[in-house]
């Protein structure tokens, strides 16, 4: 199943996305999801109408929790050495943005990179959870773009505005329940070339461990989300490129990249 959030000009709503590409139809439901039992309205849009537009699948009800330096490979190609537990930092709500939602760079950076990474919707009220009990918390699963201001990152020692800026953390293009996440591909293509890739086997703490730390530190509420690092190959966003995060049975996060 994969549950999209869409708007036609007016208030978002919620759908099923059935079939592929050009075939594709948004099969309305009523209410969010997250909340409420997936109910079909009846209504049926194609998804490439015009008008259409597919919003970020979730705008996290109080914060995203993400985690550096979750893959051997990618610690190593930044010099830095993989921690003994997760080391977590927060991007706030308003760095969410949508599929096809622009990255705009901000002008007191010059270089701003992609990291794709697997990201996890949170689908209840979850404290102290252990790691056998934490999947039972998650509602579903989706792709993200860790946007960072890497030499800003650098030279601060607090990260709160090398990733946590406007448009620092797109999400989508929807999400997809119940997934395995024990080994999925995630990549990221820039203007169609690859850049990143690995999977999600190479996590050193996996999707249960880190559900379950995190709500050690913080209560996560239905709507949070965690993303839960990326694999080597970071590399620069510049003006007019395209970014996309692909995660193995979810689908494609496409963002092009702007300087104003
Ligand atoms: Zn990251």
């Amino acid at each position: 199943m994969r549950i999209a959030r869409f708007t036609q000009g007016s208030d978002p709503r919620y759908a099923l996305v059935e079939g592929e590409g050009d075939a594709a139809e948004l099969v309305v439901i009523s209410g969010d999801p997250i909340y409420m039992p997936v109910q079909p309205t009846g209504e049926r849009v194609p998804l490439d109408d015009d008008g259409v537009r597919l919003l970020a699948p979730v705008i996290p009800r109080s914060k995203v929790v993400a985690v550096a330096r979750n893959y051997v490979a990618h610690a190593e190609e930044l010099g830095n050495e993989v921690p003994e537990r997760p080391l977590l930092f927060l991007k706030p709500n308003t760095s969410v943005v949508g599929p096809d939602d622009p990255v705009v760079l901000p002008d007191w950076s010059d270089r701003v990179e992609h990291e794709g990474e697997l990201a996890v919707v949170i689908g209840k009220v979850t404290k102290d959870v252990s790691p056998e009990a934490a999947l039972a918390c998650v509602f579903g699963f989706t792709c993200a773009n860790d946007v960072t201001a890497r030499d800003v990152q650098r030279a601060e020692s607090q990260w709160a505005r090398a990733k946590g800026f406007d448009t620092s953390c797109p999400i989508g293009p929807w999400i997809v329940p119940g997934l395995d996440t024990d080994d999925l591909e995630v990549s990221v293509r820039v203007n169609g070339d690859r850049r990143q890739h690995g999977s999600t086997a190479q996590m050193v703490f996996d999707v249960a461990y880190l559900v379950s730390y995190a709500s050690e530190a913080f209560t996560l509420l239905p709507g949070d989300v965690i993303l839960t690092g990326t694999p080597a190959g970071v590399g620069p966003m510049v003006h007019r490129d395209v970014v996309e995060v692909e995660v193995e049975g979810i689908g494609t996060l496409r963002n092009p990249v702007l300087r104003r």
